[in-house]
């Protein structure tokens, strides 16, 4: 027998790192030394409270078993404590916190809880592309939102049609922005909690970069907006703010019905975080200062140096003020795949094409400064010496 894929991977977007990823092992092979600034995946290790707790809770019988579905109380009040100290938004643990293995999981599960059939979900673009890819394995409709330069990398609320956002049921946003790095303000989260208001759409916000940021900046929570409740959920990560991206732990908050209705898509495919890591996610929350600002410092250098080699290069960028990438664009002339592929060949860098994270990224590449400085800097200097 032939076996045979369901049409919603058959159809999935060809996979744009491919080639890529065969060229860059050619090279690796060949013995040139590649940079892959690629993936945004911490370096820094995990602080060493986290993995202490991780380390004591392993050892006790009671976390070897089934955990809760919606994860435990006690890591959801973490949770709720650690949003009331930190955006000062107060939070029910028990109805308006679930715990995720991962934000990418819930954020995967989502449209499975809230989109029928033809439904859609508006999608920024260029955006992480799990948002568009789960929308189509629910059988909904993503919408892309262009995110452009001169409106500031938000999307225009005023030019989403009448028929679209009749037929439109979530909205998925992220900022701190990945890849364009920039932060929202007040203004665009009220603008974005009326526009919900009045087209009956629930707002999904992905947080996972609010504690990534440099320069006195402090990213909001869509949470903190008025009448937010009502509207959304927001998803946030342990991985990026305490390095602990292997662990896959994560939750999602607001509101109630919203948080049910993921909980009961959660219970029926997944059975929970393991609870040693709730636990240890527990110690970083408690603790959520420590080694923050130096892990942010070693962030913000890298960051600088590698945008220090794009002006000698006569590249233009986004200042980044929040997360751990540069959207930067290509020269003129050239696509974001030909730049990246000549990036590759020519300078030994791998650099992410814009256009991966959607068609509005065309122009673009992003790099993911959580390598070693010292490949950073080298990085920049094969970048500065690159002549289009
Ligand atoms: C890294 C990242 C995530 C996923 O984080 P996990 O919690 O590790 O699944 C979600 N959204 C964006 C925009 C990210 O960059």
């Amino acid at each position: 027998m032939e076996i045979k894929w369901a049409k919603r991977i058959e159809e999935l977007p060809p996979y744009l790192f491919a080639e890529i990823d065969r060229k860059k092992n050619e090279l690796i092979e060949k013995g040139v030394d590649v940079i892959d600034l690629g993936v945004g995946d911490p370096d820094i290790p995990t602080p060493d409270h986290i993995i202490e707790s991780l380390r004591e809770a392993a050892g006790r019988p009671e976390h070897h078993r089934y955990p809760s579905y919606v994860g435990m109380l006690s890591f959801r009040e973490a949770a709720a404590e650690w949003y009331s100290q930190r955006f000062g938004v107060s939070l029910d643990p028990a109805k308006e916190i679930v715990t995720l293995i991962g934000s990418k999981e819930g954020i995967a599960h989502a449209p499975l809880a809230f989109l029928d059939p033809g439904d859609i979900a508006l999608v920024p673009d260029p955006g992480y592309p799990v948002y568009p890819v789960s929308t189509t394995f629910a059988g909904g409709v993503p919408h892309p939102m262009p995110l452009l330069k001169e409106n500031g990398f938000f999307p225009d609320l005023d030019a989403i049609s009448a028929q679209v956002a009749e037929r439109a049921v979530m909205m998925f946003l992220n900022y701190p922005n990945n890849p364009t790095t920039v932060l929202a303000n007040e203004g665009f989260f009220s603008e974005v909690v009326d526009f919900a208001r009045k087209n009956n759409i629930l707002i999904c916000h992905d947080a996972a970069y609010t504690e990534i940021a440099f320069y006195g900046k402090n990213p909001l929570s869509f949470l903190e907006i008025p009448g937010a409740m009502d509207v959304g959920i927001e998803f946030h990560s342990l991985s990026k703010t305490f390095s602990m991206t292997g662990w896959r732990l994560a939750f999602a908050a607001g509101n109630e019905k919203a948080i049910g209705g993921l909980g009961k898509i959660k219970t029926n495919i997944d059975s929970g975080a393991f609870q040693a890591v709730q636990v240890a996610g527990i110690t970083a929350l408690r603790n959520s200062s420590v080694g923050l600002e130096e892990r942010k410092e070693v962030y913000r250098e890298r960051l600088e140096i590698f945008c220090r080699g794009l002006e000698e290069a006569g590249i233009s960028y986004t200042q980044p003020d929040a997360t751990f990438y540069v959207w930067f664009e290509v020269p003129e002339g050239m696509t974001s795949s030909d730049f990246c592929a000549r990036m590759l060949s020519e300078a030994g860098v791998v650099v992410t094409p814009g256009n991966g994270f959607g068609d509005c990224g065309e122009g673009y590449a992003r790099v993911s400064v959580t390598f070693d400085t010292e490949r950073i800097k080298q990085a920049a200097e094969r970048i500065a010496d690159f002549k289009p």
